[in-house]
């Protein structure tokens, strides 16, 4: 039997503060629309889901290594690793 190695990027996760609370910080600056936010639990980012055009919750993760997202939206509170693609 194959145990599930625990994320190693969970080691990443600080506390963080919103750094644009009112949406997603790219789409915010080139006016275009998002689905769902998700939360940069290294730095803040505010980012888009994968639903949205942009992804930029996902393009902010490999482009600077900020593995894991919160969901940023009301009621919901699991975590999301990008590079091991499975909720931590
Ligand atoms: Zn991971
Ligand atoms: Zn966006
Ligand atoms: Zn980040």
């Amino acid at each position: 039997m194959v145990r599930p190695i625990p994320c190693p990027h969970l080691a990443q996760v600080r506390p963080v503060v919103p750094r644009t609370p009112e949406g997603c910080e790219e789409c915010l600056r080139i006016g275009s629309r998002w689905v769902e936010l998700r939360l940069c639990l290294t730095c803040g980012h505010v980012g888009c889901c994968d639903s949205s055009p942009n992804r930029h919750a996902r393009r902010h993760a490999y482009a600077v290594g900020h593995a894991i997202v919160r969901s940023f939206e009301p009621g919901e509170n699991w975590r999301w690793c990008f590079f091991d693609e499975r909720y931590v």
